[in-house]
């Protein structure tokens, strides 16, 4: 039976949700925000007090929820979760801020996309551990100061360049997530194989880290992927074979892009003569929104040299040209 997208996407996310580390030691990686962590919340939790607010900044998929979900149980606090998104009223904020017991950990995601008013809401609790509660319309309005108990937010963001600066300086500490080396991500997916009880050859393991754009939730998934692949089409060992296999089925490409980086790449060489172009023109062009692009394909596709900004727009990389096997046009006089 065939499912539905919404229950493709629960799946997956019960499938991450087994697989998220516990506590600041088993998570892989990231050794400098680790450390950091690690310290402010010693010093909290030996002063008895709750956390300093903290800032996590880094592409989708490097750890940022499960960091959230670990400051929390570290400090033996209970987590809530919202997400910028979710939150389109300053009053949706309020119901969440007036319901916070002392000592939790209220977590957004994309906090960036926070709307103004809940944004300047959240200044105040944060900073002074109180809101002003509107009550009535127009001239009568009155608004109420209601206290709060002290409590940690840790926000995550694609890009926390996009933040205003009275909210990022409200942060104690923001926490500058990388893309993982491959010899982190060999260890995420060897974690996650003996969680899944796959017997997952180490040179697959190799390949699928090496493919997996640095990431984890990325690796997560190719792993199970590859599992699939060995289940069905091969004698059930998750070896290289099945992994080069199952990597190929999928889209993968030797050097990790996926369908949506090749799609930038191509219509940045091929429509728009290797740019430079301006993002929302490559995001119409591939058909997605500008932010899914900045934040989702972008990122690697600059660390990894195959793209650059410049002040005119982005412009493809003699690596883009020969990667998608594509002559670049040659200069004039040349
Ligand atoms: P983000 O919030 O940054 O998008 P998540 O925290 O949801 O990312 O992580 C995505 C997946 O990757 C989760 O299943 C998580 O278990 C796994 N993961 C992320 N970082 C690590 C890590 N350092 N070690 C092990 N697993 C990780």
């Amino acid at each position: 039976e065939a499912l539905t997208s919404a229950e493709a996407d629960e799946l997956e996310r019960a499938a991450e949700a087994a697989l998220r580390p516990k506590r600041l030691e088993e998570f892989v990686g990231q050794r400098v925000v680790r450390e950091q962590l690690a310290l402010v919340l010693q010093a909290a939790r030996s002063r008895g007090a709750c956390a300093d607010h903290v800032l996590l900044a880094g592409p989708p998929g490097l750890g940022k929820t499960t960091l959230a979900m670990i400051i929390a149980s570290e400090m033996h606090a209970s987590l809530r979760l919202t997400s910028g998104p979710a939150i389109t009223h300053a009053g949706d904020l309020a119901a969440i801020l007036s319901s916070v017991q002392e000592g939790d950990v209220l977590f957004i995601d994309e906090i960036h996309r926070l709307a103004r008013p809940a944004e300047e809401m959240l200044y105040l609790a944060m900073e002074d551990f109180r809101v002003d509660v509107v009550v009535g319309k127009g001239a009568g309005a009155t608004s109420i100061p209601l206290s709060l108990p002290r409590f940690t937010v840790v926000g995550a963001t694609t890009r926390a360049g996009l933040l205003p600066a009275p909210l990022r300086d409200r942060f104690g500490f923001t926490g500058h997530m990388d893309f993982y080396e491959a010899a982190d991500l060999e260890r995420v997916i060897a974690r996650s194989a003996r969680l899944l009880d796959i017997s997952l050859d180490p040179a697959a393991g190799r390949e699928i880290a090496r493919r997996s754009r640095g990431t984890p939730r990325i690796a997560n998934r190719l792993l199970r992927r590859v599992r699939d692949w060995a289940q069905v089409r091969g004698n059930g060992a998750a070896d290289e074979a099945a992994a080069r296999a199952a990597l190929e089925v999928f889209e993968v490409d030797p050097r990790g892009l996926d369908r949506l980086d090749r799609s930038v790449l191509h219509t940045l060489c091929v429509r728009f003569g290797g740019g430079p172009v301006g993002l929302t023109s490559i995001a119409m062009a591939v058909g997605e929104e500008p932010e899914t692009v900045e934040t989702v394909a972008e990122p690697y596709l600059l660390r990894e040299g195959f793209l650059v900004r410049t002040p005119r727009g982005r412009a493809a990389t003699a690596l883009a040209w020969d990667h998608l096997g594509l002559r670049p046009p040659s200069a004039p006089g040349t």
